[in-house]
């Protein structure tokens, strides 16, 4: 076993227990995740530890596959019911697909002004639907983590060859909620609604393996620090806590390669087939996304916009008009832009460097307004920031209409994200609701 491991085992259990009957998304929950830069402390497999564990004490601890809307859905709702929860995520935030990039001067490798920039390059904004997924956007809005976006958002065509035609734009008039600051607030917000040190969430940490123990009927997980990447890098280890029950919220892809066995090729049985299998038959669309910075106003007279029509762009979006966005400091920027390219364009391009990529947009943005030609060009004909991210499993193109079958053979472990129920962060939100729900009655 690593140190690190060994360490951390025995912090979690020399823990203190939080009092019983405390209530869930009190401030102390909210305090031990928003402390993460000041109080993060290291994590078993080398990732961080961004909330407090709490103690075992004959509590029964669940294991919540990743960060993501689902995960956190689930883990608040396990947490609320009273147990323990473990929550592993491979990145660096909670939230997942819901979250913002910050790049500070250069990290462009296009000039980067020297201002620190925020993008929201993945999910862009959250809609109120279903109905307990508005529920808590209200919560999030009252609690200051979630603002309306009231910017001009809505529909426009664009001519065959990719020139927006702004006398079709139409507005759409739906609530548009977004992170406030940023996007990054959505998964903090979630995990600070979990039970007061009831959930012990890591960061940075991989989950690479899954299995029952015959002899206990408890699972155990193998994990390593996400740094170590898909291969190289150390071994997975076992985590030191076995787990009375699993919720799986990865996205399809994940899902196959942790349930059906062996992530990574440690030689795992599959830990759940019949779920992996249902997973498999989810298909999934990349999308590249650009994050654009301008130093003259572009004058494009609407805020984000769904493109019908084809061409490489899907959606353009003034991420500066966002509530709560950085302010430009000094004249190295005054507006910023999130462009996500179409499936059809994104998938092409799989495999494309980025710094391609990200020209190849901006062409396509220049060309399809020229007010904002006219912009880069009056800005000195190079944009301060032009950066490609690509997102390998954008969207479930075809998610389950019904939830992930039971597995027999895999007593306690439930499956859940945005491809067994539908393409958005609500959907995505119910279905951890759902997982948790599913979990709780076989406890
Ligand atoms: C570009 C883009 C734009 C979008 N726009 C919108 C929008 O405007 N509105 C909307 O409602 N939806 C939008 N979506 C869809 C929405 O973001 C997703 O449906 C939703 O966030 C999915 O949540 P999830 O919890 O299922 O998965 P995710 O948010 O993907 O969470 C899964 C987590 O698993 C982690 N992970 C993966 N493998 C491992 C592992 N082995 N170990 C540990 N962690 C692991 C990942 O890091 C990730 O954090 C958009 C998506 C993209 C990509």
């Amino acid at each position: 076993m690593h140190r690190a491991l060994a360490r951390g085992a025995a912090a979690a259990a020399a823990a203190p227990r939080p009092p019983p009957g405390a209530a869930a998304g009190g401030p102390s929950a909210a305090a031990s995740f928003s402390g993460r830069s000041a109080a993060a402390a290291a994590s078993p497999a080398g990732g961080r530890r961004v909330a407090a564990a709490a103690a075992g004490g004959g509590g029964r601890r669940v294991a919540v596959v990743v960060g993501g809307a689902a995960g956190l859905a689930a883990a608040a709702a396990l947490t609320a019911a009273g147990l323990d929860v473990t929550l592993f995520e491979q990145g660096r935030g909670l939230g997942g697909r819901v979250c913002s990039r910050r790049v500070d001067g250069g990290g462009g490798g296009d000039g980067a002004a020297a201002a620190e920039l925020s993008f929201d390059h993945g999910a862009q904004y959250l809609s109120p639907k279903p109905a307990p997924f508005a529920a808590l956007l209200a919560e999030l809005e009252a609690a200051g983590a979630l603002a309306r976006w009231h910017g001009a958002v809505g529909d426009i065509n664009a001519s065959g060859s990719g020139v927006l035609d702004l006398g079709s734009f139409r507005p759409g008039g739906k609530a548009l909620y977004v992170g406030s600051p940023s996007n990054s607030a959505f998964g903090r917000a979630l995990a600070a609604r979990c039970g007061p040190g009831r959930l012990s969430a890591h960061t940075a940490v991989r989950a690479h393996g899954l299995a029952l123990e015959p002899a206990t009927g408890r699972w155990r997980l193998r994990v390593r620090p996400a740094a170590a990447g898909d291969s190289g890098g150390p071994a997975s280890e076992p985590w030191p806590e076995a787990f009375d029950g699993v919720v799986s919220a990865l996205s399809a892809n994940s899902t196959v390669r942790l349930l059906g066995g062996g992530d990574g090729g440690d030689g795992d049985a599959a830990a759940a087939p019949a779920i992996a299998a249902a997973a498999a038959g989810v298909r999934s669309n990349v999308c590249w996304a650009l994050m654009l910075a301008l130093r003259r106003p572009s004058g494009l007279p609407l805020d984000g916009a769904l493109i019908a029509g084809g061409g490489p762009l899907a959606w353009i979006a003034r991420n500066s008009s966002k509530p709560g966005r950085a302010r430009p400091a000094g004249d190295a920027w005054v507006e910023t832009w999130v462009i996500h390219a179409s499936p059809e364009w994104s998938n092409a391009r799989r495999d494309a460097r980025r710094e391609q990529v990200a020209a190849e947009l901006l062409a396509a943005f220049a060309h399809a307004a020229p007010c904002v030609r006219e912009a880069i060009e009056g800005g000195g004909g190079r944009p301060p920031l032009a950066l490609a991210h690509r997102w390998n499993n954008a969207y479930p193109l075809n998610p389950l209409t019904a939830p992930p079958p039971a597995e027999p053979g895999a007593p306690r472990l439930v499956a859940c994200g945005d491809w067994a129920a539908g393409p958005r962060v609500g959907d995505a939100y119910a279905s951890g609701l759902a997982a948790a729900e599913s979990l709780l009655a076989q406890l």
